[in-house]
Formats: structure tokens, sequence, C-alpha cells
């Protein structure tokens, strides 16, 4: 064996998964159909990877919504209130995702959260002290031998119980040890069925090793592993991902496992750690060929790396799952010397198979690899690069400061307490999406198209009056997503037609490309916001999304570092507010939704390797505005709890972030840290179709009050609107302002 992936993307070629789901959810489907379609598209996946050449094949890394979800429901591991009401299993699982609202009860949908440092979001397990973990499932069992009745070899993938108990919720008063026995009887019991099955090989995921990693952490995965590993006759593969494993490199090669797979892209010691020393009777799984980014590898730099390390066992593979990149680069329309330089999932395959090729031994395929990077792929902008030069320490900094402002806004705006807002978007409608369609294919014109925006913003202008909602929005129905709009109008981004990535569930994104040197080429969202303020006396909120997150939501360039590249686009939207301060928009947002995202998952690293340039790149979009243009930012899933001062040195003057399916954590922390920035904890959760009731609400705004002073609080839903639909979308925010309306009646 010499080539293999981590894991393979499943939403489908052409979303398929993604379209099969959501009409299930809506009753058009029937589970039977549901489950013929997932088996169509995992037929293809193995077959496409079979073809490709890669010798060993992943199964159960396809999932309905998400792989940890399904370790959970595999062990056993949902929560006592959902249990209780009897659902189907597939309708359980869909239950922790999106929560259940109908004639059995009333459920929340499970907290997610981002899955380490990528835009994938994984449903968090929750161990309460009823949880008997045992092995209830057997997707992972049926799925290998669905493969096997295709004639198709597979290395089923299951996620490991170090990272499961690492990334799980622990009720109070569980005891974390009896857990560890069960997990350890429970993979016992999975492994010895799998045995059974004749399976060759199993992979355990554990990402949580390239985490930061304490003595304790370490003996608690040796005492897992040592019992786990004791006696087994199948091959295991430890798969770790999205770092280097330097903490415990020492005991995770002395364990017995059968291969380990190390992640030599994002892993800046892995390398040195394996030149060290690695095993003579373990095959090493090198993740080389990046599983998150698009660019084609560079073989000759991948393969000189390869060759220090004279290992026997030496197994090509993917830094990560290649679930973080798109399918294929086969449908898109990209000029060929343009395209040349991509490499998605399929390609990938490729990829995997000709390094394992070239390194036995180089001929005409290397040389063909070699000649895309022995010249600059495109012209580069020397003005970008000169005003990058010429910034100064001066221009990081907005005057007058904070608490100045503060006053000088609360005089200027004269808010109610606890004034309410949304955070941009409003439902795009299949109508909307459709109009932009047939724009796009010149079946309406351009002025028909502006027609139909304007009317929609003037609705839900109107309806938001009529609500009583105190910052209004336009509602973003323009934009398709909250990138990809401003890639398209900023130069040296590329698109792709059909590069759709799995975000969350049947979420999809489709991260557009840094090909060049990136500037603003005219004003984006000017002529919709000062639209959109022209038509009511109240204030509109202008919507921006920040450099962070356009980077963090992009496909990033190798070539430069992530930080030139952000402050590049830092300077695009910083012409941008200014053009919206000049045009009369008095609050703008500047969303950074993905702050968190490419916060290096090692703690010593946030600072040197991220936040000091990462937080700067911010403030340097907003530091040039007047006292009396109100700054507001807004980040979800974004667990900021550790990082709460990196955030307040963003220096808006208010924040809207996630927290009501948190149970709103954060604001002990925001208390004890004395947070200065005023704030909006999200007070319903918005990525579920449940409706909270005013009471529900209401509670929710007492327990902010509680920690929160009354004068920096504000109320709105956790994120932007734009995946709801409209009936819950304007139920939820009407219960929202009937809450704060009785409140105020008591302040
Ligand atoms: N302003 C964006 C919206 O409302 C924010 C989206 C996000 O945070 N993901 O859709
Ligand atoms: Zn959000």
């Amino acid at each position: 064996m010499k080539t293999s992936i981590v894991g393979y993307p499943r939403i489908g070629e052409h979303r398929e998964l993604k379209f099969a789901i959501e009409k299930y959810f809506k009753n058009d489907l029937t589970a039977d159909e549901l489950m013929n379609q997932a088996k169509e598209l995992r037929k293809n996946n193995w077959k496409t990877i079979k073809a490709s050449g890669v010798e060993a094949i992943p199964s159960n890394d396809f999932s309905f919504y998400d792989t940890t979800l399904d370790t959970a429901c595999l062990l056993n591991i949902i929560p006592q209130e959902l249990a209780k009401i009897e659902l189907s299993e597939l309708d359980t699982y869909f239950a922790l995702a999106r929560g259940y609202q109908g004639a059995k009860g009333d459920i929340k949908a499970r907290p997610m959260k981002k899955w380490f440092n990528t835009n994938y979001h994984y449903i968090v397990p929750k161990i309460e002290k009823e949880t008997k973990i045992e092995v209830v499932g057997s997707k992972i069992f049926d799925e290998y031998q669905e493969a096997k009745a295709l004639g198709i070899e597979t290395r089923p993938v299951i996620l490991g119980p170090f990272s499961l108990l690492q990334i799980s919720e622990f009720d109070t008063y569980v005891d974390r040890s009896t857990v560890i026995t069960d997990l350890i009887q429970a993979y016992k019991i999975i492994l010895q069925k799998l045995t059974d099955l004749n399976v060759e090989w199993v992979q355990i995921d554990e990402p949580s090793l390239t985490k930061d990693l304490n003595a304790e952490l370490i003996a608690e995965f040796q005492v897992i592993y040592r019992e786990l590993l004791k006696d087994q006759k199948i091959n295991v593969l430890a798969q770790t991902y999205f770092g280097d494993v330097r903490d415990i490199y020492d005991t995770l090669i002395e364990l017995p496992f059968a291969g380990i797979g190390l992640d030599f892209v994002e892993g800046r010691k892995t390398l040195a750690l394996v030149k060290q020393y690695f095993p003579k009777d373990k095959y090493l799984f090198a993740g080389v060929v990046n599983g998150k980014n698009i660019w084609r590898n560079n073989y000759q730099q991948t393969l000189a790396d390869l060759a220090t390390l004279k290992l026997d066992k030496l197994v090509f593979s993917t830094s990560c799952s290649l679930l973080h990149v798109p399918y294929t680069t086969k449908n898109e329309p990209f000029p060929i010397e343009i395209k040349q330089y991509f490499a998605f999932a399929a390609e990938k395959l490729t990829e995997v198979v000709e390094l394992a090729e070239s390194y036995d031994n180089p001929g005409p395929t290397l040389s063909k690899n070699q000649l895309l990077f022995s010249k600059p792929r495109f012209t580069e902008n020397q003005a970008v690069h000169q005003k990058i030069a010429e910034l100064t320490p001066a221009v990081f900094t907005r005057l007058p400061n904070f608490e100045k402002r503060e006053k000088i806004q609360r005089e200027h705006f004269a808010f109610p307490a606890l004034p309410t807002t949304t955070i941009g978007s409003f439902p795009q409608t299949l109508e909307i999406k459709q109009m932009r369609a047939k724009l796009k294919k010149a079946e309406l014109s351009l002025e028909e198209y502006d027609q139909f925006i304007a009317q929609h913003i003037n609705q839900w202008l109107d309806w938001q009056t009529e609500i009583g909602l105190d910052v209004l929005v336009h509602g973003e129905f323009e934009r398709n997503d909250m990138v990809e709009y401003f890639g398209q109008n900023l130069s040296g981004y590329l698109f792709s037609q059909n590069g759709w990535v799995q975000s969350y569930g049947t979420r999809c994104v489709k991260p557009p490309i840094i090909w060049g040197d990136v500037s603003r080429e005219k004003p984006i969202t000017v002529k919709w916001s000062a639209y959109a303020q022209q038509q009511t006396n109240k204030i509109v909120k202008g919507m921006l999304t920040g450099p962070v997150t356009i980077l963090n939501w992009s496909f990033p360039r190798e070539d430069i570092s992530l930080k030139e590249s952000t402050l590049q686009i830092a300077l695009a939207i910083q012409e941008e507010v200014l053009d919206l301060e000049k045009n009369g928009i008095q609050v703008i947002q500047i969303d950074e939704a993905a702050l968190r995202e490419k916060l290096p998952l090692r703690q010593t690293d946030w600072y040197t390797e991220y936040l000091d340039w990462a937080i700067p790149a911010f403030r340097l979009v907003h530091s040039q505005v007047q006292a009396t243009t109100q700054i507001h930012t807004h980040m979800c899933y974004s667990e900021f709890t550790d990082i709460i001062s990196a955030i307040d040195q963003m220096d808006a003057d208010v924040i809207s972030f996630e927290a009501a399916r948190s149970n709103l954590t954060i604001l002990d922390e925001l208390q004890k840290q004395h947070f200065k920035t005023e704030v909006g904890p999200g007070v319903y959760d918005i990525h579920s179709p449940r409706v909270p009731s005013v009471a529900e609400i209401t509670s929710t705004i007492q327990n902010i009050l509680s920690k929160i002073p009354v004068e920096k609080t504000w109320i709105n839903p956790d994120c932007g609107l734009k995946t709801r639909g409209i009936p819950e979308a304007k139920e939820s925010l009407m219960n929202m302002t009937t809450a704060v309306n009785r409140l105020r009646k008591e302040l």
C-alpha cells in the first residue's frame, strides 16, 4: 500500500445530498428514498477513488449531517430529553442537529461548533449522568459491507475516543473515568465487530492530538489506547490532522498502532519529528497533499522533504479529509492556463498517486509539475504593494478612544434602552435566488433585477418599522453570499461555478479563490445601503464583511503570507467604509463571523502567529471614521471566551455574537474581564427553524441583564436570517420585540 486519503467530500458533486436531505425535511422525500440516494452517492465516491488508483479507500466518512454526530449516535450518546420522545433513528439524529418542535415535544438543537480550525461545524455531543455509552448503531459496519458488496475493500473511519472526550460537553455529575472505561469498552466492541467482518484496516481519527496537551491528557490517551489496542488483530491507523503532534509524538509512536497519519502541511514540526525517529515496523501515512486548499502540490518540494526520511513503509496521503475542498475542477470553465494551478478533491486523488509514482521513479509528471512553479502566475499590483509598505502604526488606531466615542454616540443616536436590531440578512427566498440566476443568464435586465431588490428592501424596511426595531437593515437581498459578493467586486479574486464545500449539515459555501493582489475596483455596497437609508428616518445599518473573514472564507494564496493578503483586503474594505460614511450611513457593521477560524490550535501560537496581525487588520478598516459613526461587528460560533481581550482590541463600538445555543456562558467571562465594547448576545438561535416564545426570549434577556449592564446591552438574533423561512423569521423577531417592549416598561 502506497496511497491513501483521509476522507472524501460527501455532499455530492452537484450537492445532491443537500437537496435530498432538504426534501426529506419538507416531507417531499421518504426516508427510504433518502437512503437510496445516499447509497448512490457513496458508490460514486468509492468508484471515483478506486478509479484514480488510490489504494486505501475510506468508508463511513459519509454522513447525513456530521460524522461527530454519527459517532455520538453510534455510541448512544443522546440526551435524555430527546431519547425519551421516541422518534425514528433518523429523526432522532436530525433532531439532535436541528432541534425538534412538534407533537411530541419542543427540544432545542444541540450546540454546534467549528471543527478545529475549519469552517466545518460539528454537533457537540452531550454526556449526561444517565448516558449509557454502548454500541447501538450500525452505520460503520453497514457502509463497510455496502462497499464490499460492490467489490471495494475499504478502511472504516471513526472519530477516536480521545478526541470525542475532548470535544464533548459533560454534565456536572458525570464521572470522567467511568466515561473513559465505557468508551474503551464500546470501541473494543466496534473493533471486534470490524475484525469479524474481516476488515483489514480501521482509521481512528484523533485530531485533538494536534492541540496543546498536558501530561494529564497524554496519560489519558495512553490509558485509552494501551487498553484498546491490546491483542488487536485489526490494523489500526491513528489519523491526526490540522497540525503536528509535538506534545505526544513519542507516546504515539510507541503504542501498537499499525499506521500513523501525520499532517505535513499544517504541521510545522511534523517533518522534524519524523526525521528524528519513526519506527520501522509501522506505516507512516504522510499527509502531504493539502486537504484544505485548492492549489496544486509542488511535487519536487514534497518529494525532497520525504526523501530525507528514508522510510520503507511510506504511504502518500492527504493532510486531512478532502471534505474541506470542492469535488472537482472538471466542470469549471476556467481557462487551462488558470485551471492547471488548481486541484480539488478528485484532482488531489491523482496528486497522491502521482507523488507515489514519482517518488519511486521521477519522470515526465514530475517535470510537468515543476514547470508550473518555475514562473510567476500573474502580474503583481505594485500600487497595492506600495500602500502596504507605507502603512504607519497610527492608521491602526481609531480616535477618539472608545470611552469618548461611547458618550458622543449616546447623545448622537439617543437609542432607547436595549436597542434592537438584526444581524443583516433576511430570508433569501427561492424567488430571490431565481431572480439572480435569471440576471446571470440575461433573462432579466439589470433594471428589472434592481427594481425587484428595491421592492424587497422597501417591504422589509416597512415591516421592521412596524414591529419597532431600532436599527434597521436593508436585508442583503442582493448578496448571494457574504464573502463571494465582496470578492466579485474586488480585483484579484476568482470564482468557481460549483466549488461547494460543506459548512454545516446541508449548508454549503463556495469559497472564492484569492488568485492575485487584491484591491477595490469600485464601491460595492454603497448603492443599496444609501438607497435603504433614503427610504426612512430610522437608522439603517450598512453591512460589510471584514477582512479576516473574507480571507478565512476564501481559498488563500500560498505564495504570500495570510497577513499580507489580509492587509490588502483590509485596505479595500476601508475604502468601502469611508464611502458608506460619506453617503450618509451612520452605523456600519463589519462582520467578522470567521475571526476565530484560523486561530492556531495551539494556544502558544495564538498571538504571534495570528491575532497580532488579524486584530490590527480589522482596526485598519474602521480607524478613519468620525466619532459619530458607530461601528458594529458580528461573530458567530466563535467561542471567543478565551480571546475576549483580543476581541475588545478590535475596538468596535458594538459586537453581536452567537450565544443562544451555548447557553450564554460567555457572559460570565465578559463580566469578569470588564469587556468595554457594547454587546448584543444573540437572544435566540437562528440556525434552526424553531420559533422561540416571548417568555423564552424574555428569560434569556433577563439572564443577559443579570450579567451585562443594561446600558451596554443590545438585543438581536444570533446571526443573519438568510437561511430561514419568512414565517418563522418574522414570528421570532416579533416575539423578540414584544419581549423587549415588556422589559423596557419594567426598567
Ligand atoms: N450579515 C451577515 C448576515 O446577516 C452575517 C452572516 C454571518 O455571520 N454568517 O447574513
Ligand atoms: Zn453570524
